[in-house]
């Protein structure tokens, strides 16, 4: 005999019906086939509704009622030929009306006992399993209804009834023994008690009564029909990547569906296991998928076999020093739990025995309480344990495998991908056979965890960067067109899935949370809202995606004081604004101690040099335990090229104008020109060497005559270059008279910075720098005799996009 259970979406429509028909029709039978139904999907939930509100007096159970009515008698009229509908129409009428009496009286009397709610519920499966016995016989099948209520019996526990095993399996096998039909439909979910009154087997239960059948009867396979491709590696719903689990034992179905892998309800696997029934999962919607076969321990890939969630989770912690080397005390809160009914569903205790916590169901929290503080009544009075402590609003993460144990750092796997993703830990438990790790976390964190956790377990050639870009101008345009270039060999060659979840730019804001086609950003984005900062910050945490950057291309102040809230929240930030590093020392600290602390990354090499490697340079010299003592360096490209064509015979004026025109300084030149670039330049050179400095203790040497500096406004201060020409023309005298170069050079020694005009000779480094590039000297420890060397272009664009590009693969690495 084989056993198939159809759950609520493979009988939620006429449709649906019909395709298990036909999967019943070219089924390869061994004997009787055995057929349960669930509810059509959304009755079971309908009909509890309808009877909750009747009992409150609320008149609209009617209308619930007449939606039911609706979809069964549609189903009906869409399966059946007119000239089958009319009896089978009445029929079904005539337990609608049964249905309607019962809520009626339930309206009446304003109060619905556990027995009349499973009696409500019941309808929804003796519906639909009758409307599929009904069509498989239109359709030529031997086939006959049976009610289950008739087979399962069961204690008086109603919505989550007991069942009696020896009477139940006797019912089943005397059934079975002298069944005639080839085909026999019963209704899931539903059994009675020793007195006939209807009960059921908890929800989810239909799958139960399958495995109860198939166990009674030693059927050769249990089969689960539902609408997913089998038990997947996490709920598709949630991690969209999940793949379905080709063959997995029963202990870990078992673990998996206790932790919230809905496709099987938990009591489902026990019955079948003990007999070694195999039992195979398969979808109604794509028959060919091979499903999942649920059977003693077979090879499997990966150490880890599935993942799985549950949400509405609280916490319990029994805490007290009178806790410590007195046994019993954890039997006596189990016990008070037991008393009560709450199911526990975790559990850890310290190794001090200091404390215990166990995680249960939010909706048993009060009662747990009440409890529990109950029975330690005594001992929290004489203060030797605190009264009960709770804590909700949490869920679970499970991870199962057979494998884990043949496995090191499966917990440092996981817990690391939960740190790296700022996902805080608030309870662990490890079994002994390590089947199963799992972690209690916070109830908005349960869909990041279980995609960076698959990730990490199924995907560990593949990784998702969530990238949130504030600017679109220059550089921003540069490195959208890179991302898209690059697209292609990221995901090839790195593994890596870019997605751009957020643009902004001063006017307009867009958000998709499937990402933005890299092709069409500029439509989309002009497209979106109007920009308001405050809602484009707040959205970034919201959206809580896992492995998130945010990306600044702006020289905003106010998007810089955003930063703090981004890496709070563990999303990595990466700017080439210099706002935030050179800005007082104590919010450069603070930056770099919540990227530490909340394991996000906050990277900025494009501060200095452009795309060129010097802050990362810096960084591994430091990290490596070497130690700064000076750095020289041409940081700015504006002024390099000022000086670079500055020669004799020119006029200053019109090479600052020339350079103005290339785009190569700011709009005021004399923000290059004056030094404050490059002393904030140095300034994070020198942080990044681990001085304490601020902007002030920096000494700016400045070429600029005053006249200059302090002109009102771009044309007046262009005026006065003419009218210094003279002391321009004197700077350059004396350093040719020398056979020398003007650099404007920035210099740190020893905790101090300075910056300012300097002429430097042939054999000097920075004599030979061409163009716009940049130069950096480091003389550390290890390069003391000859210093280590950065050099090349040091601005543009297309340098900057390239450099934040880097930082933003880095922040994965
Ligand atoms: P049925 O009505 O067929 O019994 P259920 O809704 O009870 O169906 O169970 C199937 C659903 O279980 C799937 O649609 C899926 O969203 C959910 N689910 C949760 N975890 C898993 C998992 N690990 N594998 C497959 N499905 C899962
Ligand atoms: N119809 C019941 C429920 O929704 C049983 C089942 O579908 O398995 O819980
Ligand atoms: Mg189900």
């Amino acid at each position: 005999m084989q056993v198939l259970k159809f759950g609520g979406t493979s009988v939620g429509s006429a449709k649906a019906i019909s395709q298990v028909c036909d999967i019943l029709a070219s089924y390869k039978r061994k004997g009787v086939l055995a057929v349960v139904a669930s509810a059509m999907s959304g009755t079971t939930d309908k009909l509890i509704r309808c009877g909750q509100i009747a009992a409150e007096g609320n008149e609209h159970y009617r209308d619930i009622l007449r939606d039911i009515e609706q979809l069964h008698l549609d189903t009906v009229r869409q399966l059946f030929p007119i000239t089958a509908q009319s009896s089978l129409l009445s029929q079904v009428k005539k337990q609608l009306n049964q249905l309607e009496a019962l809520c009626d009286g339930i309206f009446q009397v304003g109060e619905m006992s556990n027995r009349c709610r499973d009696k409500v519920m019941s309808y929804g499966e003796l519906l639909s399993s009758w409307m599929l016995a009904e069509k498989l016989r239109l359709n030529g099948q031997n086939a006959a209804w049976k009610d289950s209520r008739d087979l399962i019996l069961t204690d008086n526990q109603f919505g989550s009834a007991l069942v009696n095993f020896e009477a139940t399996d006797h019912n089943i096998t005397g059934f079975f023994h002298q069944q005639q039909a080839e085909i026999v439909v019963l209704p899931g979910f539903i059994a009675s008690n020793a007195d006939r009154d209807t009960t059921t087997l908890g929800r989810g239960g239909s799958d139960y009564t399958a495995a109860i059948i198939a166990a009674a009867t030693d059927a050769s396979v249990l089969e689960i029909w539902t609408d997913v491709s089998g038990m997947m590696t996490a709920d598709p719903r949630i991690v969209p990547q999940a793949i379905a689990i080709p063959r997995i034992s029963y202990e870990e179905a078992m673990e998996l569906s206790h932790f919230g892998a809905k496709v099987i309800y938990p009591p489902t696997i026990q019955p079948v296991m003990n007999r070694r029934i195999p039992i195979l999962i398969k979808n109604t919607f794509d028959p060919e998928a091979s499903g999942t076969l649920i059977q003693d321990n077979g090879e499997k890939p990966y150490p880890v076999t599935g993942i799985s969630g549950i949400r509405g989770i609280a916490l319990l912690t029994l805490e007290g020093s009178g806790m410590v080397g007195i046994p019993g005390f954890s039997r006596r809160l189990f016990d008070a739990l037991l008393q009560e009914k709450v199911n526990v569903i975790l559990i850890t205790q310290s190794s001090s025995e200091h404390s215990i916590t166990v995680g249960i169901n939010e909706s048993d929290m009060l009662k747990a309480k009440a409890a529990v503080d109950s029975e330690f009544s005594q001992e929290i009075y004489d203060k030797r344990i605190e009264p009960l402590t709770v804590e909700k609003d949490l869920c679970i993460v499970a991870v199962v495998g057979d494998n884990m144990k043949n496995h090191h750092g499966m917990s440092g796997r996981l817990f690391g991908a939960l740190g790296r993703n700022a996902i805080n830990v608030r309870a662990i438990a490890q079994g002994s056979t390590e089947k199963n790790i799992s972690a209690v976390i916070g109830k908005n964190d349960l869909r990041k965890a279980l995609n960076v956790i698959h990730e990490v377990f199924f995907e560990s050639d593949t990784r998702q960067l969530n990238i949130f870009v504030a600017g679109t101008g220059n550089v921003g345009g540069k490195l959208l067109e890179q991302l898209q270039q690059q697209e292609a060999y990221l995901r090839s060659e790195l593994g890596l899935q870019v997605r751009i979840i957020a643009l902004a730019n001063s006017r307009k804001m867009h958000f998709s949370e499937s990402g933005i086609p890299l092709a069409g950003w500029k439509d989309a984005l002009e497209q979106g809202e109007a920009m308001d900062l405050a809602a484009f910050a707040a959205r970034i945490p919201q959206m809580n995606l896992r492995n998130s950057v945010f990306v600044d291309n702006t020289a905003s102040d106010a998007v810089a004081a955003l930063y703090p809230n981004f890496l709070q929240h563990g999303i990595s930030v990466v700017t080439c604004n210099k706002i935030a590093c050179s800005s007082e020392y104590a919010a450069y600290k603070k930056l770099k101690d919540l990227a530490r602390k909340y394991n996000a990354s906050f990277l900025f090499e494009t501060n200095v040099g452009a795309g060129l490697p010097v802050i990362n340079t810096l960084n591994d010299l430091v990290r490596s335990g070497d130690k700064v003592q000076t750095i020289e360096a041409v940081l700015s490209g504006s002024l390099n090229f000022v000086f670079n064509n500055f020669v004799n015979g020119s006029s200053f004026r019109q090479v600052v104008k020339a350079a103005q025109d290339e785009g190569y300084t700011e709009p005021d030149p004399r923000i290059d020109l004056s030094g404050k670039d490059v002393m904030r330049k140095i300034l994070i050179l020198a942080r990044e060497s681990g001085a304490v400095l601020e902007m002030d203790d920096i000494e700016n040497h400045s070429f600029l005559p005053d006249a200059c500096l302090n002109a009102p406004d771009v044309p007046a201060f262009f005026e006065q270059l003419d009218v210094c020409a003279a002391h321009f023309g004197q700077l350059l005298k004396n350093a040719a008279d020398k056979g020398e170069r003007l650099k404007f050079v920035a210099r740190y020694h020893m905790g101090k910075a300075s910056v300012g005009l300097q002429s430097v000779g042939p054999q000097h480094p920075f004599y030979q720098l061409e163009g716009k590039d940049n130069i950096v000297l480091f003389t550390t420890h290890r390069y003391a005799a000859q210093p280590l060397i950065v050099k090349g272009a040091g601005a543009g664009a297309d340098v900057t996009a390239s450099g934040i590009f880097a930082d933003i693969i880095r922040t994965v690495r």
